[in-house]
């Protein structure tokens, strides 16, 4: 028997632990440990956690098909789960355990312990990688160091891509007998189970039928449509790659079959799937990320973060005066879920124009979001405030009204978040003024002197 320790990596196919664990065929139980005070020290949604839970229930189906059990276990902390996996090992008669790496400090840390408890018992244990297109370790500079800046990493990731050929893992081999397991509940005490399932069915086969219909209708048209939040012209695909329904490796391997002789490795959708393979090498690379410390620290010296109650609970309610700003707020508040461009607008606006710091809003974005990603949500606030890895220039402050009239230019977005601007024009939903005039919040930050302040801050300390 061999154990299998399920984390954010909830899927049946291209799993790495799973499929290694199962080619002996002598009995595979998948055990998953809940840990609802440690979710919560991470900032971890309830929307996340919902969906999350909704997957498990859903893989654990899929895994009755192969003859593997799931076993759930709970745990306060992460420091809790040594002791508990041990147990079952022992109770269960494993003589093996696998599980899928996981990059953040906290996660390095977890499995570190865990690897030392089961080495010290006696029992194996295999780390593999499937949490990326290529894991980290696996590219570097020629000077042997994790990349630091985004091209080049791109560049050597198609690359090596191009050169090693690859194909995702097929579904893990039938095993003799199903062990017996645990239902997974639907919800946790302090946990409320509500996720927009009407937006996001929960689980893999509506994950791979996502994908497919994306690769098929849209992605052909997402490098133009991408950056325009009133179309559909995004995968959508984050909650099930956050949760690991789906692999990054299976999303790769539909566009490159979708694509037949075109070139594909160039395509900007895989393009984005490289930049969240990058803040993954990064966070693995530089555990001070983890810590919640900047990746470029010479800026941040220069920067005095303002303490403003009245700034920032306008930015969390949606109520900044700014309507594209506050239209991505309400998205993200209504759904989990927030467009990309809109993500970068509200983080712009936070971070450079409110000169809020740029770890509240990442915590707030990571307690509504259901595919609260800490790499990539830590990677897409520093990129926006200027102290990340191949960040925004400084100088770089998005103006939300202008940002809001070329990504927005029907003022679309606008309307569906903001209902009281839709009775306007499209082309004057936009201006703050007249959204006041509508009933939205007055602006409450003057944009022209914000922006120079924050120039002032960037430049010289404050
Ligand atoms: C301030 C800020 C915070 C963010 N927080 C998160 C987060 O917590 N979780 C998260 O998954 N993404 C985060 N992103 C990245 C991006 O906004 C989302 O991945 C994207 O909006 C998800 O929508 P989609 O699946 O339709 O993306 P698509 O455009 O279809 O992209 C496909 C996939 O590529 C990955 N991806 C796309 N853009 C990025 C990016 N810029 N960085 C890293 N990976 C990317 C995602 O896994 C996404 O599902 C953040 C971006 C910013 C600017």
């Amino acid at each position: 028997m061999q154990l299998v320790w399920l984390r954010n990596d909830l899927r049946l196919d291209d799993h790495p632990a799973l499929h290694g664990a199962a080619r002996a065929r002598s009995g595979v139980l998948a055990v998953a440990v809940l840990t609802p005070e440690q979710w919560r020290a991470h900032d971890a949604a309830p929307a996340r956690i919902a969906f999350w839970l909704a997957t498990l229930r859903r893989l654990q189906d899929e895994l009755a098909t192969r003859n593997i059990g799931l076993r759930v276990l709970s745990a306060r902390y992460f420091t809790d789960i040594p002791a508990l996996l041990l147990q079952l090992a022992r109770d269960s008669g494993a003589r093996g355990l696998w599980f899928n790496r996981e990059y953040p400090l906290d996660e390095a840390r977890r499995d570190a312990l865990v690897t030392a408890t089961f080495r010290a018992a006696g029992i194996p244990v295999t780390a593999c990688d499937g949490d990326c297109v290529l894991p980290p370790g696996s590219l570097a500079t020629a000077a042997g160091t994790c990349f630091r800046v985004f091209t080049p990493f791109a560049r050597t990731w198609r690359r090596e891509l191009a050169a090693t050929g690859w194909t995702p893992l097929p579904t893990p081999d039938q095993q003799p007998a199903l062990p017996a397991g645990d239902a997974v509940p639907e919800s946790l005490p302090g946990w409320p189970a509500a996720f927009r399932a009407d937006l996001w069915p929960a689980g893999g086969a509506a994950a791979r039928r996502r994908l497919a219909q994306f690769v098929a209708r849209e992605h052909p048209d997402y490098a133009d449509r991408r950056d325009f939040p009133a179309m559909d012209g995004t995968s959508g695909l984050s909650p099930y790659l956050a949760c690991g329904a789906l692999s990054a490796r299976q999303c790769v391997a539909a566009v490159a079959a979708h694509a037949g002789t075109r070139d594909w490795l160039g395509d900007s959708w895989v393009g984005e799937l490289i930049w969240r393979d990058f803040f993954r090498h990064l966070i693995a690379a530089f555990p001070d990320l983890s810590r919640w410390r900047p990746f470029r620290p010479e800026v941040e010296a220069r920067i005095r973060w303002r303490d403003d109650a009245h700034r920032w609970q306008s930015w969390c309610r949606g109520e900044t005066g700014f309507p594209m700003v506050d239209a991505g707020l309400r998205q993200l508040l209504a759904t989990g879920w927030m467009h990309n461009r809109v993500r970068m607008i509200a983080a712009s606006f936070l971070t450079k124009l409110l000169g809020i710091d740029w770890r509240l809003g990442a915590r707030f974005f990571m307690r509504h979001l259901i595919d609260g990603d800490f790499a990539s949500n830590l990677g897409g606030w520093q990129w926006c405030a200027s102290v990340g890895a191949d960040a925004a220039p400084y100088f770089r402050i998005f103006n939300p009204i202008i940002q809001g009239r070329r990504f927005d230019p029907e003022g679309d977005y606008l309307a569906c978040w903001l209902p009281e601007l839709a009775a306007l024009p499209p082309a004057r939903r936009h201006d703050p003024a007249a959204a006041s005039a509508a009933g939205r919040p007055l602006p409450i930050i003057d944009y022209r002197a914000a922006r120079a302040a924050s120039l002032a801050g960037y430049q010289a300390g404050g």
